[in-house]
C-alpha cells in the first residue's frame, strides 16, 4: 500500500444518523467541478463521507457515446484517492443493464439501514428529466437529492413539485464541464488545471478524446 495516500474514513455502522453523500455521474472525465461539488457538499450537509458512482449505462444516453467503463472508473478512483472523506463504489458498474439510480439507493439502504440519511448528489440538468426517471415516486421516498448548479442557473428550468425537496448548491467550478474537456482534447486545446494532473496523464496516456 501506497503510504502516502490518505487513510480512507471508515464507516462506523453502529452509529445513528449516518449522513451519506451518494455522487452519482457518467464523469467521462472526472473535473474538478465534480470534485469541489462533493466537498462542498460534504461540509455543508455534514456528510461522513461522498461515495462516487460511475453509472455503468446511463438510462438517456447510448453506450456507444461514451466512454469504457473501465477509463471512467479507473479515472475516479485517482481523482478521489486524495480525499480521506471520498470513496468510490463500483456497484453500477457490475449491475447489468440502465444505471438506475432507485436500485443503487436501495442497496446503499440495504446496506446502511434507515438510520443513516442518503444525499443523492448530481448536477442539477440531470433533474430536470426526473419526471421520466424509473420508478420517481419511490425514489423520492428513499433520499434526499442534492442539485449543483452553475452560478446563473435557471431555477425555473426545475419542476416545480420537486425544487421543494432539493437542495441546491451553487458552485462557480461548475463552468467546466466534461463535454468541454474532451472538446478541448480533441482539438488540443490544454486541460491543465481543470482536472487533476494524474487525469490529464491517464486520458493522454490513453488515448482518450481524441
Ligand atoms: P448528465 O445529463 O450527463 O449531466 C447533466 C449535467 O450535470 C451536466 O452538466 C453534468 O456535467 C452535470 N453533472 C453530472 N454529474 C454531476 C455530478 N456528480 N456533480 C456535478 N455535476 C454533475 O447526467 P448524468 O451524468 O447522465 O446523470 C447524473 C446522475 O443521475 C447519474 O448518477 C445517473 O445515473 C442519474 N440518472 C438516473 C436516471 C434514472 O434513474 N432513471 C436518469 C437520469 C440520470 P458533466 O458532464 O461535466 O458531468
Amino acid at each position: 500500500m501506497n503510504n502516502n495516500k490518505p487513510e480512507k474514513i471508515k464507516t462506523d455502522k453502529s452509529k445513528k444518523d449516518l449522513r451519506l453523500g451518494v455522487m452519482g455521474g457518467v464523469f467521462d472525465p472526472i473535473h474538478i467541478g465534480h470534485l469541489f461539488t462533493a466537498e462542498e457538499a460534504r461540509t455543508k450537509f455534514n456528510l461522513c463521507k461522498v461515495i462516487f458512482v460511475p453509472c455503468l449505462q446511463p438510462t438517456h444516453k447510448r453506450n456507444d457515446q461514451i466512454t469504457n467503463i473501465k477509463h471512467r472508473l479507473k479515472m475516479t478512483y485517482l481523482a478521489t484517492q486524495g480525499n480521506p472523506y471520498f470513496e468510490v463504489s463500483e456497484i453500477e458498474v457490475h449491475r447489468p443493464g440502465p444505471s438506475y439510480t432507485i436500485d443503487t439507493i436501495k442497496e446503499f439502504r440495504k446496506i446502511h439501514g434507515w438510520q443513516t440519511d442518503i444525499f443523492f448528489i448530481t448536477g442539477a440538468d440531470a433533474f430536470l428529466e426526473i419526471d421520466t426517471w424509473y420508478k420517481r415516486d419511490e425514489l423520492l421516498t428513499l433520499c434526499q437529492f442534492v442539485a449543483a448548479t452553475r452560478p446563473g442557473y435557471d431555477l425555473n428550468k426545475l419542476h416545480d413539485n420537486f425544487k421543494k425537496v432539493l437542495k441546491i448548491m451553487e458552485i462557480p467550478a461548475l463552468a467546466i464541464s466534461s463535454t468541454d474537456i474532451r472538446y478541448r482534447v480533441k482539438n488540443n486545446l490544454s486541460i491543465k488545471y481543470i482536472v487533476l494532473e494524474e487525469i490529464r496523464e491517464y486520458i493522454y496516456k490513453h488515448k482518450l478524446y481524441i
